[in-house]
């Protein structure tokens, strides 16, 4: 007898019909001895709506208001289910984050979850009833309500795994697993049976958006096994755990890629001690997170130093290092915003040597220009036209067999 937690995202839970599917799946679970505990999103659209409706009051509305607010998308939802469960006989019990003793600090809109005291929870489920969780809230030590960010009922349903010491901690959504890459982009990307912790947070961060990054960081970091399915098909899905030792692992598990970002030059600056903090800190200070740096050192005493932002980031990026360029003396300050990364993520870098001018070889077939690159232990990312985006990944998940029919 296994205990599982299970998290349906808002479409999985978008309609009543959606929700009566679910009870059946959740039912099916519990019929066969497993212990259930549900958590939920809202029903999709549902915490932007109420958004929007705080925003018409008040868009600088006080926090705490807005989370008592946005917390209501999945009380309506834990409700529904629980009768959906009742209804097909199923004992079933609904429990906000308060109630289910989900602990959080008190910072509205982005509360951390410290502590969740299982004992109702476990209570429940010995009597053999399926607990429905509230996804996304907590309450604070004052007893406020607290919600913990934009997708946060992915943490709460590996906060409770870990809690409760379940067995797995399953994620149905509207994909039925983790893919080699976004099948919109190569339509012979392939699921993949399993991926480790590192590799999956390497996607999430790099542009994968199955499951948040926050969720999976927990999820590593008190070893929960993490599956994700489809809410709407059956099928194993994908499972994210650790490396298991002696298996032989896949040389790249998957390619991620992102239109986000946006480079920045400047050339010419004078090679000396304390550039790269003369142009970065400025934009540290005005809140600007970089991703890839690279510096190349000329043969005349001068540097180039490229760097990425948000693209979000770029004109305020560009005003600083053009204000700086100026005052440093470079030659050149230029931007790019129309740039894209490619990453190759993969365990088995770390023991195969060759992989990064295996890529390099496959995107100069294709005449794509590699304009920066970076790696760490187990991914390369490469910085290209955004025009080549999609060629780069049909290219590169050719090139590493990776495709359905290998
Ligand atoms: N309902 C919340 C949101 O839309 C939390 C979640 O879905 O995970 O962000
Ligand atoms: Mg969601």
């Amino acid at each position: 007898m296994a205990l599982i937690v299970q998290k349906y995202g808002g479409t999985s839970v978008g309609t009543t019909e959606r929700i009566e599917n679910v009870a059946q799946r959740v039912a099916q679970s519990h019929a066969r001895g497993d212990r259930i505990c549900v958590t939920v999103s809202a029903m999709s659209g549902e915490t932007n709506r109420l958004v929007d409706l705080g925003n018409a009051i008040d868009p600088g509305a006080d926090r705490r208001e807005a989370d008592v607010l946005l917390s209501t998308g999945e009380q309506v939802t834990i409700a529904l289910l629980s009768m959906a469960l009742q209804k097909l006989g199923c004992p079933a019990r609904s429990f906000t984050g308060g109630q289910a003793g989900i602990l959080t600090d008190s910072a509205h809109s982005k509360a951390r979850i410290l502590d969740i005291d299982a004992t109702r929870l476990h209570a429940q489920l010995d009597d053999g009833r399926v607990c429905v969780v509230a996804g996304f809230q907590g309450r604070d030590g004052d007893g406020n309500i607290t919600t913990l960010g934009r997708g946060g009922s992915d943490t709460t349903a590996v906060a409770l795994a870990a809690a409760l010491k379940a067995d797995e901690c399953q994620i149905y959504t509207d994909v039925d697993g983790v893919y080699t890459t976004d099948p919109r982009v190569e339509p012979r990307a392939r699921r993949l049976e399993r991926i480790t912790f590192e590799e999956m947070l390497e996607m999430a961060s790099l542009g994968s958006k199955v499951l948040q990054i926050r969720a999976v960081e927990m999820a590593g970091k008190y070893n929960v096994p993490l599956r994700v399915l489809s809410s709407f098909e059956d099928g194993p899905g994908t499972l994210i755990t650790y490396e298991e030792d002696g298996m032989e692992q896949p040389l790249i598990s998957g390619i991620a890629f992102n239109r986000d970002e946006a480079q920045l030059t400047m050339a010419g600056v004078p090679d000396k001690p304390g550039i790269a903090h003369a142009v970065l800190g400025p934009i540290a200070d005005a809140n600007i997170e970089v991703d890839m740096i690279v510096q190349n050192v000329g043969d005349d005493a001068s540097t180039d130093l490229t760097f990425t932002v948000h693209r979000n980031d770029y004109d305020r990026a560009l005003e600083i290092i053009q204000r700086v360029g100026q005052e440093i003396g470079a030659t050149d300050v230029t931007g790019d915003n129309t740039i894209a990364k490619l990453s190759l993520v993969g365990v088995g870098m770390r023991s195969h040597a060759g992989i990064a001018s295996q890529m390099f070889e496959a995107l100069a077939s294709v005449g794509i220009n590699i304009r920066m690159i970076s790696t760490s232990e187990i991914k390369i990312s490469v910085v290209v036209d955004d025009k080549f985006l999609e060629l780069g990944v049909r290219t590169l998940h050719e090139a590493f067999g990776l495709a359905a029919d290998e």
